[in-house]
């Protein structure tokens, strides 16, 4: 903070002073606000209230914000496995191997140690809101998708150009869909489940 020369606020004018402040946040990763501790000071318009997030102090904010983040983001991913070992039936293991990522990223994750990728996140967050998307995963073709939603038709023969320019789903020849696709009853998912695994899912 020795470095600091005091300025002007580029909004309105009045002189910047390092304060601290209630309920501010800011953004960590892009759409992700965490908290900023009200003790911690920044560089503050006294006016208008516009935050200046100096070099000084920057380095500081950020680790604070990428704790906070962690932190925020432990709990969110704990919540999800849960959801799906204890309402679902899988374990953690089942977990890893239909998210295609290594079982010690997912524990990093869990234990706060570790950033997890935004389509990590939105994987599992999928994986939730429709378990039997994720037995799919476990029991079936890798591209589970291939032999549930869609075929391609004939792959040894090239299609038709009309049908060779189409990769809109709608246009995709479809097989006859499998049960889970009629609706998304949970007590459908469980159907699909596999005999290795226990489901605890009570039928909704
Ligand atoms: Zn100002």
């Amino acid at each position: 903070m020795s470095t600091f020369q005091p300025f002007h606020c580029g909004e309105c004018g009045a002189l910047v002073q390092f304060a601290a402040g209630i309920g501010r946040t800011r953004e960590y990763v892009r759409g992700y606000n965490v908290p900023i501790p009200d003790e911690f000071a920044i560089p503050t318009c006294p006016k208008c209230g516009e935050i200046y997030v100096v070099p000084e102090i920057a380095e500081e904010l950020n680790a604070i914000l990428r704790k906070a983040f962690l932190r925020l983001q432990q709990q969110h991913y704990r919540q999800m496995v849960k959801i799906l070992t204890e309402r679902h039936g899988v374990t953690q293991k089942d977990i890893v191997q239909a998210c295609g990522v290594t079982p010690s990223y997912l524990s990093h994750v869990m234990a706060g140690k570790r950033q997890a990728s935004v389509t990590l996140t939105r994987l599992l967050e999928a994986f939730v809101a429709n378990p039997a998307e994720l037995d799919r995963h476990l029991d079936g073709h890798p591209w589970s998708l291939w032999n549930h939603f869609y075929v391609v038709a004939d792959p040894g023969r090239s299609a038709p150009k009309s049908q060779k320019q189409s990769t809109e789903w709608g246009h995709r020849k479809r097989a006859q869909p499998g049960p889970e696709w009629s609706n998304n009853d949970v007590s459908v998912g469980v159907a699909t489940v596999s005999k290795k695994r226990k489901v605890t899912v009570d039928a909704a």
